[in-house]
């Protein structure tokens, strides 16, 4: 994920490639709540891992559910089996975060089945409504009680011993038009109590999110309950329903998630004679309404096929094609539409998107808003959006998007980076997508493509003990950016070639090269492996130092090390730090840096580098050492230790860390295109 307060997308060229989508919020805590309640073990592959799903489970626990969760989304979870197997464990207290997606289902659930309970949420779910469900539960006879605020949570479920009598010959009646979460709670519940006679659901009021419902009745058909229902206003549950675990059941990607992507494939042409954007884990078969947006990104121009489990997309019509559509349907997934808008020729508009004013935030003013700052002409009605994309490619404009803390905003909008004046976007707290999707970014990475040279990189050398690893780890840090140690390369190259007996001289430059070229290391966050061995801590000693720069004067060393470097050039960006990041290998970078500080300095930071670390120094033997090892480094003959004529000069002898990093975000900042908001 990024937490960085922006992230900077660089002109994005194609596409290709296969990309595994997080699970559906909706369906994972349904599912998790019917195997709860049948008998036996459900396998459940491919929950989503989020607050929302992790309080289900949670409480199913509490409960006396067995949940092994396996790890990489596969939970077992072995139910309680309703009336005729084992009662959830009693009295108990259950903290429900801010899921509506568990608060409703188990407070209908555990009403029913009698016992104690005290249900209770994060402040914002005591604002959340349940007095609709509350009234129909108690219509049935079931107890319960308003801890707080009448019509919220926290409640309290409180049954004598035995099973609560309840009145089922009439229809129940609840609202349909406040959420649709209140029904889908009766729905999932009431089977528990469906054994002499059907059980009716009458909706009062206009049942809304009918898509949600749908999903439901498909989980429920899965778990071998058959609801049938009169024009989405009457449910009706057969007499003799009980839950029966299909013994395993993958959870659907997001379907909405998928937009991005579906979207993506429509936009993008291909790269490395691959085509198309394979995505895996929802198809057209999908139970989620947000499917189709399938429908609509054809419509535009977006050649789709797909099966039970994939979509497959590749670009069809160039431009996209300008459409005129309801989208009431679809609302979360119709915000990607309008930013295919961009992409097409004419005038999009999209109707019935009222709802957009009340989401995350006004969506219907936010797209307006940061569509325009991209160049487009938009029409922002009270409940339709008309967009025009710029004229001409000159017409783009590179925009800083403000993203509203709303995770859909951030993730239609990175799709910008297509742009033909090839402009980069930069997105403003993409951490805000975490909330459906914590690495759409990543996700992205992985099959969008910038055209080479378009990938930003950074590169920040100097003599050695000059604060630039530090500086040049935080730099990226704070981008988002990728870290490219090339003196860790060295440093694992000698202590290779020192492991494998040889010994470090010229006469041995073809045996070490050799060694450098399928040189097995790896970067993992702070640590560094050679193999299976983590060599952190054994390249950073002072001889590791000394040997590095031994095996760095060989030209042939060198150059087999070119390729692995070049490989560090990844999207979104990447920070270099070494002593020839500017003048070899990355010459054509936007922003070189020199970095110095006086020998004096140097050895004063090296010095209490290593007494920190509890090890014995010496403050004029290592001045001697570095000045040797600066030596050696600038008059070699192969790229020797010197400033890029373009680089930047940044001698930190008096700047602190926090300082040597500004003055570099400073004048990355000064590199780029966007108008608002300040590096760092
Ligand atoms: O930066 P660090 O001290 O880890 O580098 C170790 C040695 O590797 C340096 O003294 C230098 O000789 C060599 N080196 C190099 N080119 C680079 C990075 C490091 O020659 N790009």
């Amino acid at each position: 994920m990024f937490a960085t307060p922006f992230l900077d997308l660089p002109p994005l060229a194609g596409a290709a490639g296969s990309v595994q989508l997080p699970g559906s919020k909706s369906i994972s805590n349904r599912v998790l709540l019917l195997a709860a309640l049948s008998q036996g073990q459900t396998e459940v592959h491919d929950l989503l891992a989020s607050d929302d799903t992790r309080v289900m489970l949670d409480a199913l626990r509490e409960l006396g559910c067995t949940v092994d969760e396996a790890g990489n989304g596969l939970v077992r979870i072995t139910g309680l089996g309703g009336l005729n197997g084992t009662l959830p464990r009693s009295p108990a207290r259950l903290f429900m975060g801010n899921a509506g997606t568990a608060m409703r289902p188990l407070t209908a659930a555990l009403a029913l089945l009698g016992g104690e309970y005290q249900l209770s949420g994060v402040p914002r779910m005591h604002e959340r409504p349940i007095g609709d469900l509350v009234d129909a539960l108690r219509q049935l006879g079931c107890h319960i009680d308003y801890l707080g605020n009448d019509g919220y949570p926290p409640l309290h479920i409180a049954h004598g011993a035995g099973l609560p009598q309840l009145r089922l010959q009439e229809p129940i009646r609840v609202r349909g038009d406040v959420s649709s979460q209140f029904l889908t709670a009766l729905l999932m519940a009431l089977p528990l109590v469906a054994r002499e006679q059907d059980i009716v659901i009458e909706v009062v009021g206009e049942l809304i999110s009918r898509p949600y419902i749908h999903i439901t009745l498909e989980l429920l058909a899965r778990f071998g309950i058959a609801v049938r229902h009169d024009a989405w206003q009457r449910f009706t549950i057969p007499a003799g329903s009980r839950y029966q675990s299909p013994g395993s059941i993958h959870v659907e990607a997001d379907a909405s998630s998928a937009s991005y992507f579906i979207a993506l494939g429509a936009i993008a042409t291909g790269v490395n004679g691959q085509n198309g954007i394979k995505i895996e884990g929802v198809g057209l078969d999908s139970i989620q309404g947000d499917i189709r947006f399938v429908e609509a990104a054809r419509a535009m121009g977006a050649q789709i096929t797909g099966g039970p489990n994939w979509l497959h997309i590749a670009r069809g019509s160039w431009p996209l094609k300008a459409i005129e559509l309801d989208c009431n349907h679809i609302p979360d997934a119709a915000m990607t539409l309008a930013v295919m808008a961009l992409y097409a020729e004419g005038t999009t508009t999209l109707t019935n998107i009222a709802s957009w004013r009340v989401k995350e935030t006004d969506r219907l003013a936010a797209m307006a808003i940061e569509l325009r700052k991209l160049g487009a002409s938009v029409e922002e009605g009270a409940d339709y959006l008309r967009v025009t994309p710029p004229a001409t490619a000159r017409d783009w404009r590179a925009a800083s998007i403000h993203t509203y803390d709303d995770h859909r905003v951030a993730m239609c909008f990175s799709l910008a980076a297509f742009n033909p004046a090839r402009l980069p976007v930069r997105i403003e707290d993409p951490k805000c997508v975490a909330k459906t999707f914590p690495d759409y970014f990543e996700a992205l990475f992985q099959v969008a493509q910038a055209d080479s040279g378009h990938v930003p990189v950074i590169c920040i050398d100097g003599p050695t003990a000059s604060g630039k690893g530090t500086v040049a780890a935080e730099v990226a840090a704070r981008l988002g950016y990728h870290f490219l140690d090339s003196g860790a390369l060295y440093r694992v190259t000698a202590l290779a070639a020192v492991q494998a007996g040889i010994n470090l001289s010229a006469e041995n430059e073809a045996a070490i090269a050799q060694l450098a070229r399928t040189l097995p290391v790896r970067f993992e966050g702070s640590q560094i492996w050679l193999g299976d061995a983590d060599v952190s801590e054994a390249i950073r000693t002072e001889e590791a130092g000394m040997n590095a720069s031994r095996v760095s004067a060989l030209p042939l060393v060198r150059k087999a090390l070119i390729a692995l470097q070049h490989g560090f050039r990844r999207l979104p960006g990447l920070v270099a730090d070494g002593r020839d990041m500017g003048t070899v290998i990355f010459p054509g970078a936007p922003l070189k840096v020199f970095m110095t500080a006086s020998a004096a300095c140097r050895a004063d930071r090296r010095y209490k580098q290593l007494i920190s670390k509890g090890l014995s120094a010496n403050i004029f033997d290592l001045r001697a050492d570095l000045e040797a090892r600066d030596a050696r480094d600038q008059n070699r003959s192969a790229a020797p230790l010197k400033a890029a004529q373009d680089a930047l000069a940044l001698d930190n002898s008096t700047l602190t860390i926090d300082e040597t990093v500004s003055q570099v975000l400073v004048w990355w900042q000064e590199h780029q295109p966007f108008a608002t908001a300040a590096a760092g």
